[in-house]
Formats: C-alpha cells, structure tokens, sequence
C-alpha cells in the first residue's frame, strides 16, 4: 500500500515544487513505484517533469472534479519508476467549483485511494494556499513534509500551517502525521543561513529531517530542463542531498531501496 506524502507550506518559493520534483525522483531511482501529484494550478511539476501543462487533457482537476478515474489521467514521465498525475490551470477554479460538493474536502482521497495500491511512494505538490485543495491534499496524505527556506522569516507562517495540521488532524485525517520539517536553500557561507538551522532545529528537534537541502544551481535549472537534477547531473550536490532525503525518508519507514 502506497505512503502518500504532501509538501505543503503556504508560503510561495520555500521549496515545495524543487523537493516534490527531486525526492520523487530519487524515490524512483531507489525503485520504489512513485506517482508525483501536482496539485498547484501553477503546475510547476507538470512543466518541470518535461510536459507542458496547456496539452494536458486530464489532470488532477478532472479527477477531483469529474470524478474521472486517477489511471485514466496518470502518465508516464521518462524515468523508470516515476509517473505523474498532472495539474491544469483549471485546478484554479476547482475550489469554487467543488463548494457545494458532498465531502468535498475527500476528493484528492477517494481519487487517490484507486491506484494507492499500485505505488509504493504517492508525493503530493501542494500549492501555496491553506486553500480547498491543500486541504483536499492534506487529507489524502498519511504524512506531511514541511519545507523551510534558510533565509529571513523562515518560521514566519509555520504556526499557522501547524494549526491548520492539527484541525485536519482532528476532523478530516486522525492519521496524518509530520514525516518531517526539510530545511532548504541553505547556504554554508552564510550566518543567516545557519542561525536559521539552528533557530529551527532548537525549536523542533526531531522532527527537523537530518538532511539539509543546500542552495545549488543545478536545482534551480533543472525545470528548465524539463527533468530532474538527478537525469540532469546525478553528481551535484542538490541530485545528492535529495537522494540522501529520500534514504532518510526510507529508512525511517522501515522500508529498503535498490
Ligand atoms: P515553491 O514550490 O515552494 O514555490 P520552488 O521549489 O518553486 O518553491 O522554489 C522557488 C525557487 O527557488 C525556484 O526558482 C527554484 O528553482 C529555486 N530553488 C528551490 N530550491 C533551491 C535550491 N536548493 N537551490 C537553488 N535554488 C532553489
Ligand atoms: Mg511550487
């Protein structure tokens, strides 16, 4: 059975999209069956996995929306072990659009509930919204990934996410859990960057992953690209530490990689 794992923080540009793209690819590499939702009418993943999201026909709209069946949408990116369940800019009025459907904050669960048996990894691309759609990913998921920049007003927000956690905790998701808090962008030669780890990591101990993302520049021109870092230069230290997450990620499930 499929763990199914948001990245979720409201706050735009911490990260979210480079760890979904990255992590499930390094899931894939480890040969783990990973479908990558995106679920941000943005559709950063959709474009960053090599499809452009205006010829996307079904996607994650169509699904929750539709009721179209997730197997009928799901395509397959060009690395072993790695699909995709794309976004559309559609996914934009999804929210106005499913007010006044039944459960409908269950919509992303009951789609994703069809093919979570055929997957070990389900990772979910969240917006930059506490909006109808996180809380639709938000209750799909098993476990939540919050990335935090390493820069000014890196807690700045969390509060509220956490909040938000524990009342979808309480009333939509009894099982979700924190699978961890990914410190990104970090900058060694930086004081900031480090006060920030530390402030972080004083503060949430351990749930703060052992892993920290490190500001790279193969990572912010692999979506132009079209693939992940590691199709792109499996040798750079922004393809390594998201495979060393990915390892943590594994091991702290239990579970055993290629
Ligand atoms: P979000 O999805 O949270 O809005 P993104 O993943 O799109 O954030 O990242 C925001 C910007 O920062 C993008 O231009 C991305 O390429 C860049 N970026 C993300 N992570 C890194 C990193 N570790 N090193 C360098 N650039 C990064
Ligand atoms: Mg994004």
């Amino acid at each position: 059975m499929g763990k199914i794992i948001a990245i979720a923080n409201q706050k735009g540009g911490v990260g979210k999209t480079t760890t979904a793209i990255n992590l499930a690819a390094s899931l894939a590499a480890l040969e783990f069956k990973t479908l990558l939702v995106d679920a941000d009418p943005q559709a950063n993943s959709t474009s960053g996995l090599g499809f452009n999201p205006k010829e996307i026909e079904l996607s994650i709209y169509e699904c929750m929306v539709d009721n179209i069946s997730p197997a009928e949408a799901i395509v397959q990116t060009e690395l072993p072990n790695l699909d995709l369940l794309a976004s559309h800019i559609n996914l934009v009025g999804a929210e106005i659009e499913m007010i006044n459907l039944e459960n409908r904050e269950y919509k992303m669960r009951e789609s994703l509930g069809e093919v979570k048996d055929y997957y070990d990894f389900i990772i979910i691309d969240c917006s930059p919204s506490l909006g109808l759609i996180t809380i639709n990913s938000l209750t799909a998921a098993n476990s939540v990934i919050i990335p935090v920049q390493c820069e000014y007003f890196a807690l700045e927000g969390l509060g509220k996410l956490l909040n938000t956690i524990n009342i979808i905790q309480s009333r939509l998701n009894t099982d979700l859990a924190i699978e961890g808090i990914l410190l990104t962008m970090y900058d060694l030669r930086l004081r900031l960057s480090n006060q920030v780890v530390n402030e972080v990591t004083s503060h949430f101990q351990q749930l703060v992953f052992d892993t920290i993302i490190p500001r790279n520049v193969r990572l912010s021109e692999s979506p132009s690209f079209g693939v992940p870092v590691l199709a792109q230069d499996a040798d750079s230290k922004g393809a390594l530490s998201y495979l060393k997450l990915a390892k943590e990620i594994v091991e702290k499930n239990g579970l055993v990689g290629a």
